[in-house]
């Protein structure tokens, strides 16, 4: 009667969050359905069709979205100290789904300790890492990482065995001489401490390492080999005939794991499609995400779904490949990889997008895909955590007025070269908006890292590489008059590039920058004006928190621009107006003939929608600056739509195997 009693109460209790009506995929349970999701306590309550809102404290639509498990990454680099190439956790992995991370030996024995202190304990993201091997983990300095001297089994398996909860295995990376000394002294600690052992390690003809002998002998069942997907770590398909090798089937069926591992030089279409085509799919999607990776690949976990979809997988596949599979393969699960009732509430919710996207391999060439998925919303352990459109905010209540878009005038003199130069890229037909100066549409040239002409109808022979900018928007690169940035130093800071050549800027203002985040930066960094920002130079305000709230330069246009500020002031309060407080940078916030080719290229996105505000509201907007094309110092940094890549079936540049 009393035990009765108490269920009766308990079910009364409302849940704290109820998602209704979103596509449930959840692998590990089999569901692939429209249903409701229940969080109450931090943890998964209950998944059903038609859960009533009246059960919930607070009840969100979900509809058309998806609805997963909270993403694992299995192939991160997320410690900055000794490694720079390294990005900060949150920011970085929360607004694409991902809730669990797992670093792939940045840290040694030697380091780990600092590195759980400094970044792990602090992150919002569940952090878990694969210990180096070499003690003192992965360097700048790469002939560290070749000390065998350095690499202790017995210190890297005691390492585990003091933090069971965060170390789930080890990794051995970047090992230059030949042999195989490397693997088996990481392969010894993974049999210590009994973990898995994650490998990259090439086999290119004078390493003495081939695949066979490593997927077959040296690879223990359970152990995974990253990087599947270039041509210099395992030969998954043989380049004479396209089939996909014998013993890879054999590994397979050992039980030896296959991660993507994207990265930077380790996702090639031709390598993807064949195995793809042969019926080889990794079993895991991670990404190896680092500065050379995330910011020009645009490489994160519902990236590398998407590249894999394009391929042919479904998407039920892909996200057990990105949730359910790795959390096996670091033997977390049903901890995490799962939407089971009990379990810990870390869900993604995204969406696929329909149109026409430019996906990139690791040289920068590109498949044209027709879906897309994009993160929406991402809860860790019951929390909202990122909320890209703001549907979990109190609505703000604005009508969004848009002033008329700009329209260009009568073309100005001709600027710059006049000869019959070749130009490394031409922009052609695109608005080009320059603070003091008429609206026109011109021609840009750029060569050797320069703006070299400026004029209407420069033929498209006189380029290497032309791109069509008609009805888009060209502006002089954008300056962030205040963001916090130094994320060496500094918890709180995130990392420049990736925050700020995606929204046009190529120059940041953040007083508490140090010479070796200036030398490392791809932004301009400018550690202070001499005299104040004026009032109306636009700022970001970026840091790890208004980050994950959605702050960027071009959230910040994007507002003023819906308040009816014409673009043309805008521009001017984002180059002209900030540069005149930063005399020392004389060439700042200008796009003339002879000065370095610092430019953006932006969009105007019609439709309405919603974002969060830096009030935290949720405001309405007509229409959205999207920056879609950064020039830094003439070399392209940001290429949304992929203006300057060309299709791979149509590139050469992939013959550079073993
Ligand atoms: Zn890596």
């Amino acid at each position: 009667m009393l035990l009765l009693a108490w269920t009766a109460a308990a079910s009364a209790q409302p849940y704290d969050l109820v998602l209704q009506g979103g596509r449930v995929i959840d692998p590990a349970n089999g569901i692939a359905a429209v249903m409701d999701v229940a969080i109450s306590g931090g943890k998964i309550a209950r998944v059903a069709a038609d859960i009533p809102g009246r059960d919930s404290r607070r009840v969100l639509s979900v509809k058309g979205l998806y609805v997963t498990p909270g993403l694992v990454d299995l192939h991160t680099h997320v410690y900055t100290r000794g490694r720079t190439a390294t990005v900060t956790p949150d920011d970085a992995v929360l607004p694409h789904g991902v809730t669990t991370i797992v670093d792939a030996g940045v840290s040694g024995a030697r380091n780990f300790d600092d590195f759980k202190a400094t970044i792990i304990d602090r992150a919002r993201t569940r952090v878990l890492a694969l210990i180096n091997i070499v003690a003192g983990g992965m360097n700048d300095d790469i002939a560290k990482e070749y000390i065998v001297a350095d690499m202790d089994p017995a210190a890297a398996a005691a390492k585990i065995r003091q933090y069971p909860s965060i170390l789930v295995g080890v990794k051995t990376a970047h090992f230059g001489p030949p042999g195989w000394i490397a693997v088996e002294r990481a392969v010894a600690a993974g049999r210590l401490a009994d973990v898995p052992v994650m490998l990259d390690s090439s086999v290119y003809s004078n390493s003495g390492r081939d695949t066979r002998t490593k997927v077959l002998e040296k690879m223990r069942p359970g152990d995974i080999h990253t990087h599947a997907y270039n041509d210099h770590q395992v030969e998954i398909t043989s380049r004479f005939t396209g089939k996909v090798q014998p013993w890879m089937w054999e590994a397979r069926k050992r039980g030896v794991l296959f991660d993507l591992g994207h990265g930077g030089g380790s996702f090639l279409w031709p390598v993807a499609s064949a195995a793809m085509a042969g019926g080889f799919p990794p079993d895991t999607l991670g990404t190896d995400l680092h500065t050379g990776s995330i910011l020009s690949l645009r490489v994160n976990v519902l990236n590398t779904m998407t590249k894999l979809m394009a391929l042919g997988m479904s998407v039920e596949d892909a996200v057990a490949r990105a949730t359910v599979n790795p959390a096996k393969a670091i033997r977390r699960f049903p901890a995490i990889g799962t939407l089971g009732e009990g379990r810990e509430a870390d869900i993604a919710v995204f969406e696929m997008r329909q149109g026409v996207f430019a996906l990139v391999d690791s040289i920068h060439k590109k498949l044209t895909a027709t879906r897309n998925l994009a993160g929406v919303m991402t809860i860790r352990a019951g929390r909202i955590v990122f909320d890209r459109d703001g549907l979990s905010l109190e609505s703000a209540g604005n009508s969004p007025s848009l002033a008329p878009l700009p329209r260009p005038g009568p073309a100005p003199p001709p600027e710059g070269d006049s000869g019959e130069i070749v130009f490394d890229l031409l922009l052609k037909n695109g608005t080009v908006i320059r603070p003091g100066r008429l609206t026109a549409r011109l021609d840009i040239g750029i060569s050797g890292g320069k703006v070299r002409r400026i004029a209407p109808s420069i033929p498209a022979r006189f380029a290497k590489l032309a791109a069509d900018l008609d009805g888009y928007y060209l502006t002089p690169g954008l300056i962030d008059a205040r963001a916090d940035v130094n994320n060496m130093d500094r918890p709180s800071a995130v990392t420049v590039d990736h925050h700020s050549l995606r929204h046009g800027v190529t120059a940041v203002v953040d007083p508490a920058s140090t010479p070796a985040i200036v030398r490392r930066s791809r932004v301009r960094l400018i550690a202070g004006p001499r005299s104040p920002m004026p009032a109306d130079a636009l700022a970001s305000g970026l840091d790890q928190t208004t980050a994950l709230e959605g702050a960027s330069l071009g959230r910040t246009m994007t507002l003023l621009l819906n308040q009816g500020v014409p673009f043309e002031r805008i521009v001017a309060r984002a180059t002209r107006i900030p540069a005149a407080a930063l005399p020392d940078f004389p060439n700042l916030g200008r796009l003339e003939a002879n000065l370095p080719a610092d430019l953006a290229v932006f969009e105007i996105v019609p439709g309405p929608a919603t974002i969060p505000g830096p009030d935290r509201r949720r405001t309405r907007i007509a229409a959205r600056v999207q920056c879609i094309l950064t020039l830094r110092n003439g070399d392209v940094a940001w290429d949304l739509h992929g203006l300057t890549l060309r299709e791979w079936t149509q590139a050469g540049g992939y013959g550079s195997y073993k």
